[in-house]
């Protein structure tokens, strides 16, 4: 379904690789999703998959990296997350964040020690920023990093890390006890006084493993210390870069949502006939149809935006605001349209409408998302 034709507003390289990222969610993700979500493992076996497609880094040029134009990059985002929101996440912590803080703020040296393997997906990343007492603050971390010769030694915590427990190396944001600023630091697997423990109990993206990270004397190279990190402000060029697919990935919840509520009315029998059949069914369908194809334009002109250089923290913010909210009520929608089997794993739309909880959630909350957004229209700062 294509109501508007967005297909009409793509590239033929782009339409290929929605089609190609649409088959691959169909065949790997989508029958696996079911069982791997109630079991809250993650399905490790997808990652050389996802490596054949060649996608990892994005838009990232050179390195090994594909420099995939914005808009590709946001309808693979949409086309993972269609699939599954726990995979679409995997990827873009480790092909978004983890090496968009390399690309971004990286020295030479540390771009061409990283992103090839990173890009072959043999070296998996994951972004620590949260932590148990600062989420939404995040420029007021707490985990400090102090200078100690040829070395930084970290201590502090952190929550909610995807990826971590068995990334190859995570990007630890840290205040710089010397600086008093923010800062990057690589911290491989196996430095001794990291660990990573698996969060218990979620609700949502079940399976994408998130962490809890403690740091106790964890002794960092000074060579991994990320060179051009050096404040609050280049830990949000990141998070600016990455945000608008989160936008892409609560698109692709609604489309799952519509597409799985479309296919359902009409096969679902009730007073001698098919749901679809009823007014008040069709409603929903329709409110649902609306919503997609404004969020799928409003993505395409996001990431065009992104393509020409012109994305402003704003934009990508209010983007991330309001594909939430809408998908969000979409996916609520096709719960309810399908009744009690809207809540039964086997047909997947209750995946969708626990998953999106989480997107909703990370990468600036809905508040914090706004905040930015007025800031950006008034001049003045409500936070
Ligand atoms: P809090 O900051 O405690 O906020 C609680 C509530 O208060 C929210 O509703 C918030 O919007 C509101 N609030 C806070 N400040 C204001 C204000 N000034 N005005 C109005 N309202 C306000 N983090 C990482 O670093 N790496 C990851 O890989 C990662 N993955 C995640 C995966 C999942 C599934 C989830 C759920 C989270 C993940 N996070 C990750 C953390 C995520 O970014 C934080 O949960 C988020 O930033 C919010 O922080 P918090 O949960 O501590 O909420």
């Amino acid at each position: 379904m294509d109501f508007y034709d967005l297909d009409g507003l793509l590239t033929p390289d782009e339409i290929a690789i929605r089609k190609k990222a649409r088959a691959f969610a169909e065949q790997e993700i989508i029958p696996l999703a079911a069982e791997y979500w109630a079991k809250a493992e993650f399905p490790t076996q997808i990652i050389p998959k996802l490596a054949t497609l060649n996608w990892c880094g994005g838009s990232i040029q050179g390195y090994g990296c594909p420099g995939l134009s914005h808009v590709a990059l946001g309808l693979i985002g949409m086309e993972l997350a269609r699939g599954d929101a726990s995979i679409s996440t995997f990827f873009a912590i480790t092909s978004g964040l983890a090496m968009g803080s390399i690309a971004l703020c990286g020295s030479e040296e540390q771009k061409a020690r990283w992103l090839p393997p990173m890009a072959r997906m043999e070296v998996i990343g994951a972004f620590g920023l949260t932590e148990p007492d600062v989420g939404s603050d995040a420029s007021h971390i707490t985990t400090i990093a102090r200078k100690d010769g040829d070395a930084y030694i970290l201590n502090g915590a952190k929550k909610w890390i995807g990826n971590a427990t068995f990334a190859d190396v995570t990007v630890i944001w840290a205040q710089d006890e010397q600086t008093g600023k923010v800062s990057g630091f690589l911290v491989e697997k196996d430095t001794p006084g990291f660990s990573a423990t698996p969060m218990q109990d979620k609700i949502s993206l079940r399976m994408l493993i998130n962490a809890h990270i403690k740091l106790k004397n964890c002794r960092v190279p000074v060579a991994n210390k990320l060179a051009d990190a050096q404040s609050f402000k280049d830990t949000a060029r990141v998070l600016r870069a990455t945000r608008f697919g989160v936008a892409w990935e609560a698109i692709g919840h609604a489309v799952a949502a519509y597409d799985l509520a479309l296919a359902y009315a009409k096969e679902r029998q009730q007073f001698g006939r098919s749901i679809a059949q009823f007014q008040m069914i069709q409603d929903k369908l329709v409110r649902m149809l609306a919503e997609v194809e404004t969020l799928k334009l409003m993505g395409w002109r996001l990431s065009k935006l992104a393509d020409a250089g012109k994305l402003t923290e704003g934009q990508s913010s209010l983007a991330k605001v309001h594909c939430c909210r809408r998908a969000r009520e979409v996916v609520a929608l096709g719960r309810e349209l399908m009744g009690g089997n809207g809540i039964l794993l086997e047909h997947h739309m209750a995946r969708h409408f626990v998953d999106m909880e989480s997107i909703y959630t990370y990468e600036g909350t809905n508040e914090i998302n706004t905040l930015i957004v007025g800031r950006e229209i008034t001049g003045l700062s409500a936070f």
